[in-house]
């Protein structure tokens, strides 16, 4: 056997997502591609994929990727000469109760959004589409008809020849074995082959392909791969006599798929609870293997399938397959650079979708290891979200049980998971429990999303309607308008920067200017060089030679791997110190006041402005106080040594009473703060949206000589802006807005909302979200009638491009 003794790229893992990477890279040229495979291509997951290739994700650049997939495999066969199998069926989902129908219509208004074709049929359409189906208790559905299947196996096989062709060496039967590093990057990698032959390859760089053994092949690569391999089912029926081609069906409330297959029918199954597998390792011996059936659990689903699908009475089944498939707690898959090493790559964790991302996520991580950067926004998917806690087993095991039914549970809006919490709580856990919270979780925090009231039970009941926490979110709410609010902000990631070239290397990573006085708070984007943004933070001076950067909980180690990798010789130390402290917003008008009753320090304008921070006394203890607000409104958030958080909760609780200080959720400040049209990192802006179109211009100093992104924001400003970040207000106050409803512009679709929640204040939904303008000025794109589709129906839209509440920010500055 010869093997290079060297590669640009070592691929470890010929599953379709192996196969697809070695594809992209070498249409991009770089032709020393190795792959190594520890046993037969596709012998891992790949093989017995159902082959389902759908072509809507949950946001449009997934959508985007899923689309390239189809038509890849729809174009591979003729250059490579194997046949992909691939067909355009279309596909069907029904709702078997009106919640379900509600989902499905905000799906096709989605579709409609992303440019997918989609139509919204009746019961008697879908009866006409699908005759063996029992439409009993069906309320509706969607049709997609660009949906399709193919043969997962051969899919792979012919990107893998693809890449053959381009001169990657795909090679089977040889194991990556071991690594040799040098600090931050990996030199080499030891391969051993089944024959006993062994070598070793030095690499510039990895890419860990490696399916469900992506978490043990990350452990080896020094990076954190949190997944878990789950038992998956499907039955595939004998030959049923005419049964011809058909759309895939999806009946999502009873956890059930339908593909129609060489005149057989296979029934897919995505239980509510489901079934880990290889806790204690996968045997080195796996090898095109099944798993035991498990009748007992397929049961239930078949059980519904048979009155659902009658024709499965008669057919006898002929296959029950049971494979292994990986999850990850979030149900999205690993993409990108892995956070602790700087060329390792990761494509793995597919969760039941690897066969229709394979194309999109193969080309996207291709592009990024081509460009060093990536090509768009791939937050939903970007590996350096992975929390270190997750690659605990046991949270890890009872997560996964979860996650593969979520797959076709109904995706309600504000949905909590409900396996492995409790894991990462702040100082005020206990204390906000005993008051009635609703916890949510986000990387592991529990963090109080809204109040219950003594009548009520505190726990969510989902809908795609106002929910019960509708109304006690509406009076927090009005407490932050109107009087005072307290919520708990523990969960920020709190990254310390120190060292004698602090203030130089966050001018050169932060859009504004922080050359700022010990106690300055300053509000600032990291750019990429195209003037996206890749965080939204602010940053505290704490001294001359040291600062605080505040990130949202979610992006704290996306946010402090964008600052490590950007250090270059400048001497810095980075320290997250997140759990370290907890934080109290106190927000509201009446604000002030509370802050004087519990402490003697001065928190006038003159002492305390706004974008200031100070040290004070508060109960019989200390906190540092910053003076800003993500609600509008006057307000201190308290940062409070871990050690005393508990008593000045107390303090704060005991005395704020007596001036009305109410206890709010997340959710209240997130209806506060669209209202203000304060931008969410992740949804109004991502790392492919121009600092300057997002309307935060005024965030950004390019007076300072060199930092990142600022050739693209000055060349923005000669070019003019091609899009911008309009907030909407529905003229109706019934109907609720979550995110991706169409922006319709004089009866056009233009776009779609990044953001949506209901303003209490300002009396109805608002939703954030991008409109084209190239070559318009602001009057002009406000001039036009704007509605936005919610699930199908037309609603009218007032339009700002200041905020509506409160656009001279005289509350914050009171
Ligand atoms: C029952 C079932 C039905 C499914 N249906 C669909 C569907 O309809 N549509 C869809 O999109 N997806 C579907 N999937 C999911 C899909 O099959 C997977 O997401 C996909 O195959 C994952 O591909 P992969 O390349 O990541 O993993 P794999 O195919 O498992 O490939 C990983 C490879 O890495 C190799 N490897 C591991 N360690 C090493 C090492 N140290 N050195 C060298 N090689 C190594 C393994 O041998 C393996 O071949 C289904 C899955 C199951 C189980």
């Amino acid at each position: 056997m010869t093997l290079p003794t060297h590669a640009r790229a070592v691929i470890i893992g010929g599953g379709v997502i192996g196969c697809s990477v070695a594809y992209h890279l070498t249409k991009l040229g770089w032709s020393d591609v190795v792959l190594l495979e520890r046993k037969q291509l596709t012998s891992g997951t790949t093989w017995h994929a159902a082959g389902l290739i759908g072509q809507l994700r949950a946001s449009s650049n997934m959508t985007k990727l899923a689309k390239y997939t189809a038509d890849l495999y729809s174009t591979i066969e003729a250059e490579t000469g194997v046949a992909t199998g691939f067909r355009k069926v279309g596909s069907i989902s029904v709702a078997l109760n009106h919640e379900r129908h509600e989902e499905l219509r905000r799906t096709a208004a989605m579709a409609r959004a992303f440019g997918v074709p989609v139509e919204e049929i009746d019961t008697a359409e879908i009866k006409r589409m699908y005759p063996h189906l029992n439409t009993e208790g069906v309320a509706g559905g969607v049709y997609l008809p660009s949906d399709g299947q193919g043969d997962p196996a051969n899919i792979a096989l012919a990107m893998a020849k693809g890449a053959r062709q381009r001169g990657a060496q795909i090679v089977e039967r040889v194991k990556a074995k071991g690594i040799s590093r040098d600090g931050r990057r990996i030199t080499s990698v030891d391969w051993a082959s089944e024959d006993g032959i062994s070598g070793t390859i030095t690499c510039n760089h990895v890419v860990n392909c490696a399916g469900m053994w992506g978490r043990e092949v990350g452990q080896m690569l020094g990076v954190n791969v949190p997944l878990q391999a789950c038992e998956h089912f499907y039955i595939v029926s004998e030959p049923i006599p005419g049964l011809q081609a058909l759309p895939v069906l999806r009946v999502p409330d009873e956890c059930a798929y339908y593909k129609e297959d060489a005149g057989k029918m296979m029934l897919g199954a995505f239980e509510p609870v489901s079934k880990p597998w290889g806790m204690g390792g996968i045997p080195e011996s796996f090898e095109f293997d099944q798993l035991p059936e498990d009748f007992d659990h397929f049961e239930p689903i078949l059980e519904a399938a048979v009155n659902r699908m009658p024709m499965l009475a008669e057919a006898g089944i002929h296959t029950f397959f049971n494979g292994p498939e990986s999850f990850t707690p979030d149900n999205a898959y690993y993409l990108g650079q892995a956070r602790e090493m700087d060329n390792v790559w990761v494509a793995a964790g597919f969760n039941s979708i690897g066969i229709q991302s394979a194309g999109g996520a193969g080309m996207a991580l291709a592009q990024w290891m081509e460009d060093g950067a990536k090509p768009f926004d791939l937050g939903d998917v970007d590996i350096v979200r992975a929390q270190p806690f997750q690659r605990n087993c046991r949270y890890l095991k009872e997560r996964v049980t979860e996650t593969l039914g979520l797959l076709y549970a109904d995706h309600y809006p504000y949905r909590q998971k409900a396996t492995a919490r409790g894991v990462r709580r702040t100082p005020f856990h206990q204390q906000l429990l005993e008051r009635g919270a609703v916890m949510g979780e986000i990387a592991g925090w529990e963090r109080a999303n809204w109040y219950a009231t003594d009548r009520q039970t505190p726990e969510y009941a989902y809908s795609w309607k106002r929910q019960t926490f509708f109304d006690n979110v509406a009076r927090e709410h009005r407490a932050i308008r109107e009087n005072v609010g307290i919520y708990d902000m523990s969960s920020f990631g709190k990254l310390r920067v120190e060292g004698s070239d602090a203030e130089a290397f966050l001018n050169h990573v932060c859009g504004a200017d922080m050359s700022v006085p010990v106690g300055k708070i300053v509000y600032t984007q990291f750019l990429n060089t195209r003037g996206g943004i890749e965080a939204d933070v602010t940053v505290t001076r704490l001294s001359a030679t040291c600062f605080l950067v505040i990130t949202p909980a979610a992006t704290r180690a996306a946010d402090q791997t964008w600052l490590q990798r950007h250090l270059g010789d400048h001497c810095v130390v980075i320290t997250d110190v997140t759990a370290g402290e907890g934080v109290l917003a106190v927000m509201g008008p009446n604000a002030r006041k509370v802050m004087q009753a519990v402490s003697p320090d001065d928190f006038s304008n003159d002492a305390n402005p706004f974008g200031t921070a100070q040290e004070i006394e508060i109960g019989l203890g200390t906190a540092r106080v910053h003076r800003l607000s993500y609600v509008g409104e006057l307000g201190w958030e308290i940062y409070i040594s871990a050690d005393q958080a508990g008593h000045v909760f107390e303090t704060l609780w005991e005395t704020g009473q007596d001036h009305g200080l109410t206890l709010c959720g997340m959710h209240a400040m997130d209806t506060c703060r669209i209202e203000k049209a304060f931008r969410h990192f992740g949804h109004d802006i991502t790392c492919e949206d121009h600092v300057l179109e997002a309307g935060l211009g005024f965030a950004v100093k390019t007076a300072k000589p060199d930092f990142i992104g600022r050739d693209a924001v000055l060349q923005k400003r000669e070019t003019g802006l091609q899009t911008r970040l309009v907030q909407f207000r529905l003229t109706d106050p019934e109907p609720l807005l979550y995110h991706h409803e169409p922006i319709l512009r004089d009866g056009q679709i233009v776009g779609y909302l990044s953001s949506g929640a209901y303003g209490h204040h300002l009396g109805s939904a608002i939703g954030l979200g991008y409109v084209p303008c190239a070559g318009e000025s602001a009057e002009q794109v406000l001039a036009s009638r704007y509605d936005i589709d919610v699930a199908g129906t037309r609603v009218r839209a007032e339009t700002s491009l200041k905020p509506m509440y409160d656009p001279t920010s005289e509350r914050v500055t009171a």
